[in-house]
């Protein structure tokens, strides 16, 4: 019986396509193995987001080769598409393969020859390639599953890699979506987070053009028994359709997940970002409007070049007014192969440093103003388990995506509870149990 472990760095497409690998190489009779030296085959899932993600996957790659030279080691994903040369300086391993191919990758595995020879499979992306509907059935260990119904981005933002990692658009088939909806409905989910690379481009490259919303309307005249949620969505694609559906049907959670990235218009401009400031804070006052107790996460990044004090206070002063729920801050990372990676007037690492600090600080008290807007109030959580800091109580996720704690009850994980907001407690919010499905 062989061994494997798969590593995974970077986003849920990625993580998505970690659990392909796992149940692909389950379903060919591979074990998971419980550590990384007792496994015969060590897959590192690699991402090249920020050159931290970039330094975490190099480091993981080398620890997985030192720590069991036994092992065959596969370096997988982003790296491989963007930047092959750097892992060929890497001796001992035994496969690199890039996202082209992933749908391969099983199969590559499972082949790999004794020897110590290295297979490289790095083809390139053209306009045509299609999706790779990778078929996952289970999500082990987790509450909820996850489909990728897009991949692909072709929008070049100038500090950004993905496209020179992840190629074309491309979408999942509505038939298909809405077909692996009913497989995750009847094996007892009752949440399915779509996701995607650049997820509002959903539908492009179909024959029939349907869009997102289109996409939603189909799943939402199936009625299929569970709840589903988006990940992150461009400003300028969430159209007041979108907004006023998750409003109104139960079934799609009000919850929306939004890059800014920057709060000054000349910044935006240079990241070649397609809105200005006015847009998006009109978009994310439309959203409040239509679902005052709905969720909006949003993305800001601190210390692109030219990014002078004006426009650091331009993005705190609009963060500032908006009622945002909370914030994902990325200090801005240089990314060789992108246009800004060239860019001059660089802001010294310090200034990031407290730039980044400073709307993290307003992320914790944007997130503490929610979770106080939501006090009182009944949502519908998804029981996900024991709490790691505290065995005596039990997690889960309202719609709105707010982390509930409440006294534990084993019976109740992958179910539906109605629960009142209590209390806020440890980063959380203390849930008093009203129902369950
Ligand atoms: S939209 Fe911009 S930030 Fe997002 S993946 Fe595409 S290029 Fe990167």
């Amino acid at each position: 019986m062989r061994t494997f472990k798969v590593i995974t760095l970077g986003c849920k497409v990625n993580q998505y396509e970690s659990a392909f690998m796992e149940e692909s190489l389950g379903r060919a009779g591979w074990h998971r193995a419980t550590d990384e030296s007792a496994a015969d085959v060590l897959v590192v899932n690699t991402c090249v987001v920020t050159q931290k993600a970039a330094h975490q996957s190099r480091q993981a790659i080398r620890k997985a080769i030192r720590e069991n030279p036994e092992a065959k080691v596969a370096a997988v994903g982003c790296y491989a598409q963007a930047f092959p040369e750097e892992l060929e300086t890497i001796r001992g391993i035994a496969l690199i393969a890039n996202n082209r191919i992933k749908a391969e990758i099983p199969r590559l595995l499972t082949q790999l020859p004794q020897s110590s020879e290295k297979m490289a499979l790095l083809p390139p992306f053209e306009t045509e390639t299609p999706f790779d509907a990778l078929k996952i059935c289970n999500f082990p260990g987790r509450t909820r599953a996850y489909l990728k119904i897009q991949d692909g981005c072709q929008s070049f933002c100038t500090y950004c890699i993905v496209p020179y990692t992840r190629g074309p658009y491309r979408s999942l088939a509505p038939e298909k979506v809405l077909c692996a909806l009913e497989g995750f409905a009847q094996q007892g989910y009752r949440e399915v987070v779509l996701t995607g690379i650049h997820l509002g481009k959903y539908g492009v490259d179909l024959a029939g053009k349907t869009d997102l919303t289109g996409l939603l309307q189909m799943v939402g005249k199936k009625a299929i028994p569970l709840r589903v949620r988006l990940s992150s969505m461009e400003p300028q694609e969430l159209p007041t359709e979108l907004i006023e559906m998750a409003a109104s049907e139960s079934w799609l959670c009000p919850h929306f997940h939004i890059p800014l990235q920057s709060g000054d218009d000349q910044i935006l401009k240079k990241m070649n970002r397609h809105y200005n400031t006015k847009d998006f804070a009109k978009k994310i006052e439309t959203i409040h409007m239509a679902i005052p107790q709905g969720a909006i996460g949003v993305d800001i990044m601190a210390g692109f070049p030219g990014e002078d004090i004006a426009a650091h206070k331009n993005a705190i002063s609009l963060l500032q007014a908006l009622p945002v729920s909370y914030l994902h801050v990325f200090p801005f990372s240089p990314r060789k192969g992108t246009p800004a990676w060239h860019y001059k007037n660089s802001v010294d690492i310090e200034t990031v440093k407290e730039r980044a600090s400073e709307l993290r600080t307003l992320g914790r008290e944007k997130r503490m103003l929610f979770y106080k807007k939501c006090m009182g109030h009944h949502f519908d959580v998804l029981v996900e388990g024991t709490y790691a800091r505290n065995k005596e109580l039990t997690t889960g996720a309202a719609e709105n995506y707010l982390p509930f704690i409440f006294p534990r009850d084993d019976s109740l994980k992958g179910r539906i509870v109605r629960m009142r907001a209590v209390r806020t407690s440890e980063n959380r919010v203390l849930g008093e149990k009203l129902s369950a499905d």
